[in-house]
């Protein structure tokens, strides 16, 4: 490992229109419109990294990469790292494998054509997975995941053919190659921030997520060196008037503390998995690939 204290990844899930329509099965012009903010805030967001000189991770769904394609171009000409979000923000498991295997093509192929770039990292829709998912992503090649939440500050390589039922114990499968670059709903501005009626309250103060993030933060930099801290942020959300406000505090006073980098997920990733080849990992980690596991 470097000798980088801790690494900052701010990243935005540029859901846009898509998760209106797609995890909350809208048809609701006023209800879409609100992801419609979110290409109102991609300017803002790009003037805030930009001053800051931050380097960030834009998770994309393919049906946000043919509504704003100036956008997402402007996201790639500014440096930002572009990670898949499937197509229309769809759960994985909601499909069978060809299913599963369709939207994740479709996805890819608009990053493609609209952005020219083929993403190493993917980043589930409302970080929902199917038991394939881990399969999927190998076989079409991407490094790293970012929706599972077995490690705060450090990434993990994740496991194939888990098993569970209410009768048995825990069958761990193979530990793979994949890697999990660790998120939180307690380090995420939707539930806080985002109103949905009959779901979620949010409308939170932000002086309220400024204290969490804040205190998370100051544990990841205490004890985790050489780990990664994670915000997972939605455009159309953080960009609002207080939120907005909140985030650039937050960002100096990251900026502050000893040792801190902000840099993109892949550019983590890059360097965690020279310092963390597979088989020595597998070795120091006994409990997280269930080596130590009893099977009765
Ligand atoms: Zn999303």
């Amino acid at each position: 490992m470097s000798d980088h204290r801790l690494s900052c990844c701010i990243t935005f899930d540029f859901d846009a229109m898509s998760s209106w329509i797609g995890s909350l099965k809208s048809n609701n012009p006023s209800t879409i419109s609100r992801g419609q903010f979110g290409a109102v805030a991609i300017p803002r967001l790009l003037a805030l990294l930009k001053a800051r000189g931050i380097r960030a991770s834009f998770a994309v769904p393919g049906h946000t990469a043919y509504a704003y394609p100036r956008l997402v171009e402007a996201l790639v000409e500014h440096g930002h790292e572009i990670v898949h979000h499937g197509w229309v923000h769809e759960n994985p498991a909601d499909f069978d494998e060809a299913g599963e295997r369709h939207v994740l093509e479709q996805g890819l192929k608009a990053l493609q054509r609209v952005a020219g770039v083929k993403p190493r990292g993917y980043r589930s829709p409302a970080w929902d997975l199917s038991t394939r998912t881990v399969d999927l992503l190998l076989e079409y090649g991407f490094e790293y995941e970012s929706s599972c939440m077995g490690h705060d500050f450090f990434p993990y390589y994740l496991r194939s053919g888990d098993r569970w039922s209410l009768d048995g114990p825990y069958h761990f499968g193979a530990t793979t190659a994949l890697i999990e670059m660790p998120v939180t709903w307690s380090l995420d501005d939707f539930p806080p921030a985002e109103f949905v009626l009959g779901m979620n309250t949010g409308l939170q103060a932000p002086s309220q997520m400024e204290e969490n993030w804040r205190a998370d933060f100051d544990y990841a930099h205490r004890d985790c060196a050489g780990g990664v801290f994670i915000l997972t942020l939605h455009p159309q959300t953080i960009a609002r008037g207080r939120y907005f406000l909140m985030l650039e505090r937050l960002l100096d006073y990251y900026a502050q503390h000893d040792g801190v980098v902000f840099e993109s997920m892949g550019d983590y990733v890059t360097r965690w998995k020279q310092g963390n080849p597979l088989e020595a990992w597998k070795a120091a980690h006994p409990d997280l690939t269930g080596a130590h596991a009893i099977t009765p």
